[in-house]
Formats: structure tokens, C-alpha cells, sequence
């Protein structure tokens, strides 16, 4: 049973957006292809134990625990019987070389980061978190690398790593489980899920403001600016992408508020970073129909809650 789902995180929706309406460094770009892999991952990854697994567990996508001052990631959490079994989830593409212990793409002489070091840690400090509030859980850790043009040159054997063909495997593995879930799992599961903690995204992302940004609405698919706002619809002029424009200028208007989270909204200024709907009488309307008006005329500014 599936108690919680995974969703694009705050970081990669903004770094996309940011992607599309500046000019990223280096460094950021990387951090925002490295963000959209993972997160693909582990939705592929997702995708697989939802249509193969057939046991009785509790699923918990995608926590972010804190214990004694240490912050520590479960890509996905399976509880089990008496075990928690823990999927930490790669999405390496490519080939890649096992050397005294370390992992290092192919042709290139650094290691990268140690996933078997990441996955061993997320463990001491689940131990650690189970500990402290009274939970006696065995802990099995797992390494996935879910993308079938993964390769490991010199793979060790270890039963904690787990290969695109050995996929399979392991879900009948985890079928063939005893389960017998009760209120004790409930209620570990319940106690994760509470203290999963949401990070800021903003410490994370480049410098920008409302003025270095470039302006105007998107295509939801292609992300292209060159679009054409008609009565109801926007066009893309790059795909044919067709919206209705409503839907269309609350997405513009999500963007701004996940941007520019103290700004105030106002139809001036969405009537701005729209760019392409020319009537201000449309924003208004589209604002009243999808948010709530605080205050009165000029000072007046609509509250970032979507109405029902
Ligand atoms: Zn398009």
C-alpha cells in the first residue's frame, strides 16, 4: 500500500523553470540535469514496484529524516513484517568501473561520491532514528541502478546491489516475504511520514530577481516562448501545441509564486510577466476565478491560495 507518493520537488521545478528564463552557469545546469535524472529514476523505479509488487507493504516514497543534527534521504522505504527495506535508487547511465572499492565512470580517473557509502549511512541513522523512538526494526539496505544502459565493469558481488536484470528478481524476492502488517507498522509509518522534513529550495539556486528573468508565458511541452495568445487558447508557434489559456496563465501564475514567493499578486504585475495577453480585463478575470482578492482597490493583491 502505497502512504507516500513521490512529487517533483520544489528545487527541480524551480531550476527548470530558471533553466528556461536565463542563462545557466555551468554548475547549475548540472545540478539541474542531475535533479531531473534522479527524480526520472526513481519515478521509473516507482513505476516497476507498482506493477510488480504483490506483498503487503507499507511504501514510502521519497523522506527526508533528521537525526542528532544529521539530514539523511530514503529514495523509497518498504515496510515489512519485522524489516524496512531501503531502495536507494541510481540512475547512472553509461559505463562504469569498480576499483578498490570505488565507483568512477568509465575513462575517468576520480570516484565519483560512493552510493554504497550513502546507502550504509542512510541505515546508521534510520538505526539511530528507530532507536530513539522505540521502533525494533531489521534494517536491509539496497543499492538500485534502475537504468538498463547502466554497466559496471568489475562489479563486486554484493547482495545489496541490485542490477537492471536482477530487477526482476528482487521483486519476486520481496514477494515471497512473509507479511503481516499491523497497527505497530502503521504507526511507524505514520511517525515517518510526519517527520519528513521539506528542504528550501532557495538556498540552493543561482541569483535572480524579477528583472533578470526573462518574461512571457511557455509552452507546457516544449517550453518555448514564441507562443500566441488567442481569445481562449494559447498556440505554441514552435510544436502546435494548443491550452486553454486559462489553465495557461494560472500555470504562469504558479511559476511567479514559486519564483518570487514574497512578491505580491497583483494583475499589473502578472499582466507583465504574462507578456502575451494583451487585455489586463483577462488577468483580472482569470485571478478572480482562481485565487481570493485581499483588500480593496489599489493596495489590493490576491492571496496565493488556488480556490477549490
Ligand atoms: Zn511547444
Amino acid at each position: 500500500m502505497l502512504l507516500k507518493s513521490r512529487i517533483e520537488s520544489d528545487l527541480l521545478k524551480l531550476l527548470r523553470i530558471l533553466n528556461t528564463r536565463m542563462s545557466l552557469t555551468e554548475d547549475d545546469l548540472k545540478q539541474y540535469l542531475y535533479q531531473k535524472k534522479g527524480y526520472e529514476g526513481e519515478v521509473a523505479f516507482d513505476l516497476f514496484t507498482a506493477a510488480n509488487l504483490n506483498n503487503e507493504f507499507f511504501i514510502l516514497n521519497d523522506l527526508m529524516l533528521e537525526i542528532t543534527h544529521s539530514k539523511f534521504q530514503l529514495d523509497s522505504t518498504l515496510i515489512i513484517q519485522d524489516t524496512i527495506i531501503l531502495c536507494e535508487v541510481k540512475n547512472y547511465e553509461g559505463n562504469y568501473f569498480y576499483k578498490d572499492g570505488e565507483f568512477l565512470i568509465y575513462g575517468a580517473q576520480k570516484p565519483i561520491t560512493n552510493p554504497l557509502h550513502q546507502i550504509k549511512r542512510a541505515e546508521t541513522l534510520l538505526q539511530q532514528y528507530l532507536k530513539k523512538n522505540g521502533f525494533h526494526f531489521r534494517i536491509l539496505p539496497y543499492l538500485v541502478f534502475i537504468n538498463p544502459n547502466f554497466f559496471l565493469y568489475q562489479a563486486p558481488q554484493n547482495d545489496s546491489i541490485i542490477f537492471p536484470p536482477q530487477l526482476g528478481s528482487f521483486m519476486k524476492k520481496l514477494n515471497s516475504k512473509p507479511s503481516n502488517l499491523n497497527g505497530m507498522h502503521r504507526k511507524l509509518a505514520d511517525q515517518l511520514i510526519d517527520d519528513h522534513k521539506i528542504e528550501s529550495p532557495y538556498p540552493k539556486l543561482p541569483a535572480y530577481d524579477y528583472h533578470s528573468l526573462q518574461k512571457g508565458m511557455t509552452c507546457a511541452i516544449c517550453s518555448s516562448f514564441f507562443v500566441t495568445c488567442g481569445e481562449r487558447k494559447l498556440t505554441c508557434n514552435d510544436c502546435g501545441f494548443e491550452e486553454e489559456l486559462e489553465s495557461a496563465v494560472v500555470q504562469s501564475i504558479e511559476e511567479f509564486k514559486l519564483l518570487f514567493p514574497d512578491l505580491k499578486i497583483t494583475t499589473n504585475i502578472i499582466h507583465d510577466w504574462c507578456t502575451v495577453v494583451e487585455s489586463k480585463k483577462t488577468i483580472r478575470k482569470f485571478l478572480t476565478m482562481n485565487y481570493r482578492l485581499l483588500g480593496y482597490g489599489k493596495y489590493s493583491h490576491f492571496e496565493t491560495i488556488l480556490k477549490e
